[in-house]
């Protein structure tokens, strides 16, 4: 979220887990190449070169898009009686905006380089001159660790080190000015931390920078006819405004008690200066946001819980239990109590995935200031009527779609010596659940393989392949993460039985297609997640 200027005025500039850079971009580009090859994203308008910062969800893609929504949805929405769901329109009225706060401090610091013409965040160059002198830390600790093996204690070397100690003041200190300067709202401060830094364009190398100026993230269009400012709307930069807004509506048609919260997943739109890193910073993307209201007082003990709530529901993926972190936010927007991030390991380190921020009131009073109607809540309990309190958990799907994709793909080396390309998907995220495949495309195979799919399409998404030798269409089943494979051939005229390929173990085992429903649900069904 934002305040002023936007998210590292509130958190100190932390650069992501030391990491082989070469290898973490290349791994990047292969998610990158596979994602287009197999159907999972394209770049928008890809036959005109594709637009920055724009993508298209392709045939798998959409697919598990759709299943990442359901997990979501059926953790917070299914799972909690006290939780249900909205889908509030894109365009607002734009008090909304000003009420939020948006209009006014929804703002990147932004630097140009007169040379290059080329633009970046003020606030990222200083971050990625960071990453360098972490990235020289982590090098010696690496040494080191070499060095010294099992008797290494990497925090008493990071304290006693005379370079870490060095190269961690000068962290310390280049934070703590930008801190200074971001929160004084001095631009030029922020300028001046560039030179003195000797930052240079990273593409050209050129060190003749504008000054800094801000930059307003929200896009802006016109309202039907209306032209001029009357008419100014704004694609919203989130989707929780549209849940305060309907707080009332909500509560009184629901008959909603406190604490209660409400769902949504919808697009947003943030004019966002650099949007690299593919789906990481798109300009259009789509959030999973949750606004759980509760009574003043109880923001602690409700922000603690979803805290753990969100944790457990990533880990649950099997993603790998080291590849979460939280950062907690020491300096708070002045709209919140207490916030942190979920940050993952992605392939270019770890970086935010999900927030969860106490807001304390500020969200429905500053509405009831701007619209003049009250949003508060009769608490029967307490005899009062008050505005409640809200603790945010709000994702992005698109970086949790990356989350999945870049952790999952993977080269494998099998016994025999030879090499697959398998996707280890969370089975019940898998866009392809079930593989139907018959030996031969002769013989009735190919009807009994139709027969066998009619029965599973009503339960999972099924796929059917009968093209090439049995092993390619496992590999490619594999490529696209589909957990199992059911083969049909000539033994199962007689038996009713089928052979049924697990991707993870390539384990083959005997099934009859009597059975076979069951057995696929176990091992692709939400209850995989649940438990
Ligand atoms: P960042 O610091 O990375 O810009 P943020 O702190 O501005 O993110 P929030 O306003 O907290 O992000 O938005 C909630 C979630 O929405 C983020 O955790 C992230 O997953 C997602 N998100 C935000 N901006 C983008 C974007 N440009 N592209 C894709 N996802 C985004």
């Amino acid at each position: 979220y934002f305040c002023g200027l936007r998210g590292a005025m509130f958190t100190p500039i932390k650069p992501s887990t030391p990491f082989d850079m070469a290898q973490q971009d290349d791994h990047l580009k292969r998610v990158i190449g596979h994602a287009k090859e197999y159907g999972f994203v394209f770049p928008s308008s890809d036959i005109y070169d594709g637009l920055s910062a724009a993508y298209d969800y392709g045939q798998l893609g959409v697919e598990l898009k759709n299943n990442i929504k359901s997990y979501w949805w059926t953790a917070m929405v299914r799972m909690h009686e006290n939780i249900v769901g909205l889908d509030a329109s894109i365009f607002m009225h734009p008090t909304t905006w000003k009420a939020s706060g948006h209009v006014d401090a929804f703002n990147d610091p932004l630097i140009d380089n007169k040379d290059s013409k080329k633009r970046y965040r003020a606030d990222v160059l200083i971050e990625d001159h960071i990453g360098k002198i972490e990235a020289k830390i982590a090098k010696d600790v690496a040494k080191a660790s070499k060095k010294f093996g099992d008797a290494f204690d990497e925090a008493q070397f990071r304290e006693t080190n005379g370079n870490c100690v060095r190269r961690q003041a000068e962290i310390d200190g280049i934070n703590e000015r930008f801190k200074t300067a971001m929160n004084a709202e001095d631009l030029d401060a922020v300028k001046q931390l560039i030179v003195d830094l000797g930052i240079k364009d990273p593409e050209t190398g050129s060190a003749n920078w504008t000054d800094v100026r801000q930059f307003n993230l929200m896009f802006k269009t016109e309202l039907g006819a209306v032209s001029g400012d009357a008419g100014v709307i704004y694609l919203r930069p989130e989707t929780a405004q549209g849940i305060f807004v309907n707080f009332l509506n909500v509560q009184k048609s629901g008959r909603m008690k406190l604490p209660f919260g409400i769902a949504q997943i919808g697009k947003a739109f943030r004019n966002e200066i650099i949007a690299r890193q593919f789906i990481f910073r798109m300009r259009e993307f789509e959030q999973m946001e949750m606004q759980f209201f509760v009574p003043p007082g109880d923001q602690g003990k409700w922000y603690e819980y979803w805290k753990e709530a969100r944790i457990q529901w990533h880990k649950s993926l099997g993603l790998g239990e080291g590849s979460y972190r939280f950062h907690d936010h020491i300096k708070m927007a002045h709209y919140a109590d207490a916030a942190c991030d979920i940050e993952f390991n992605f392939p270019m380190g770890f970086k935010e995935l999900e927030g969860i921020h106490s807001r304390t009131d500020f969200d429905l009073n500053a509405h009831e200031e701007h619209s003049g109607k009250k949003l508060r809540y009769y608490d029967p309990e307490r005899e009062e009527s008050y505005v409640p309190y809200v603790i945010e958990t709000s994702i992005g799907l698109d970086r949790m779609f990356l989350a999945v994709l870049s952790s999952a793909l993977r080269n494998e080396t099998l016994a025999d010596g030879s090499e697959r390309v398998v996707m280890s998907i969370p089975s019940a995220l898998a866009p392809v659940k079930v593989a139907v495949l018959p030996l031969l495309k002769k013989d009735g195979l190919p009807e009994k393989a139709r027969e066998v799919m009619d029965r599973l399409k009503l339960d999972h998404s099924v796929q059917y392949d009968e093209k090439d030798a049995i092993g390619r269409r496992y590999r490619r089943q594999d490529a696209i993460g589909t957990p199992l494979c059911v083969t049909i051939d000539h033994d199962t005229l007689d038996d009713q039985a089928v052979t049924l390929r697990d991707r993870d173990t390539m384990e083959q085992i005997r099934v009859p297609i009597s059975e076979l429903s069951s057995r696929v649900a176990e091992r692709v069904g939400w209850s995989t997640l649940f438990s």
